[in-house]
């Protein structure tokens, strides 16, 4: 099947690159190996999108979707098994159809990090999780704790101070990432206690998950922390590997471009977290998507 733009990933980068090349007059195909939205639909309020005074990532990310179809872009749920970006007429197969285009974007954003402790493969879904949203009200009423210094694990640490009887932040520093004000929020909140320059060691526990060993980075004292479940949230790593051949990626795998869009392929552009950046937001996703679209309706125009 052929199309004038094919979009890989249906986050939020994504499907606004699709409504902003449907607008464009494109023909556009968007491919998702796994539930549309991306990675906005476990977030539980977002607060800072431009237009939504709180809005939940699922209902934001359901609405991009449905105004997207709406425009005509056809999203297709399928495994992406073979990519050529090189020629003119790029090629995309999946586990169901082969389809060409002129031009492609690279929306395939990030995938979470695990810890790679001991213990943390055995007790996945018996204590440990890496979801807030989705696993939290597992967790009502107990002791859990959440690690990681970023936005995810202080967004979520107050999230389940709603739900939990007590939340524990472990992070490895005794600095935040995270904004000031979620910082200060959750520094408020007299059901989280902050375990700051500790790392997880292990995992333990017998059917389901009892304690962590955490290591005191400063000291190299160890300790048993009782916990019922441990969230894990410290960070992502790009979905870049299988495009190396035609992008250039940094040194931690995301995909170099700037904030053109454009990669080192002709007719190849990139948009939101997958991209070199300094700023992972929900908005400067959807400023990639529009960009990157834009870009390729206007290399589509030149070969034409
Ligand atoms: P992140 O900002 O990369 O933070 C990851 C955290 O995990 C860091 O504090 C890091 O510690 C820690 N960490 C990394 N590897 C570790 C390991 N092996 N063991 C222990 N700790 C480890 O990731 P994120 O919080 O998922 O956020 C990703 C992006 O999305 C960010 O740009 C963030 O601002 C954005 N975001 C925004 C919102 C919002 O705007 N509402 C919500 C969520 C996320 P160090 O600090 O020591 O490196």
């Amino acid at each position: 099947m052929n199309y004038d733009l094919i979009i890989l990933g249906a986050g939020t980068a994504g499907l606004t690159a699709s409504i902003y090349a449907a607008c464009s007059g494109l023909k556009v195909l968007c491919i998702e190996n796994q539930t549309c939205g991306g990675q906005i639909v476990n977030t539980p309020d977002i607060i800072n999108y431009p237009g939504f005074k709180n809005i939940s990532g699922l209902d934001f990310s359901q609405k991009l979707q449905s105004q997207a179809v709406d425009l005509g872009v056809d999203i297709k749920n399928e495994q992406i098994c073979k990519i050529d970006l090189e020629q003119k007429n790029k090629t995309i197969i999946t586990d169901n159809n082969e389809y060409n285009s002129k031009a492609v974007i690279i929306a395939t954003g990030t995938r979470r990090r695990e810890l790679g402790c001991k213990g943390e493969e055995q007790f996945r879904g018996r204590g440990v999780t890496y979801c807030a949203t989705c696993d939290g009200r597992f967790f009502k009423n107990k002791i859990v704790g959440i690690v990681g210094g970023g936005n995810t694990a202080v967004e979520d640490a107050i999230y389940l101070s709603n739900i939990c009887k007590h939340v524990y932040v472990i992070h490895r520093r005794n600095e935040f990432r995270a904004s000031e004000r979620s910082v200060k929020i959750m520094k408020q909140r007299k059901n989280i206690t902050l375990k700051l320059n500790s790392v997880v060691d292990s995992i333990e526990g017998k059917n389901l998950m009892e304690n962590v060993i955490l290591t005191d980075t400063i000291t190299n004292e160890k300790t048993s922390l009782p916990l019922n479940g441990l969230f894990v949230a410290v960070g992502s790593i790009p979905n870049s590997r299988e495009f190396s051949k035609w992008v250039d990626l940094d040194e931690q795998g995301y995909i170099v471009a700037g904030e053109d869009c454009e990669t080192k392929t002709c007719g190849v552009f990139v948009a939101g977290d997958v991209r070199t950046k300094k700023i992972r937001q929900l908005v400067t996703a959807a400023s990639d998507g529009a960009i990157a679209a834009l870009a390729a309706a206007e290399y589509i125009n030149h070969i034409n």
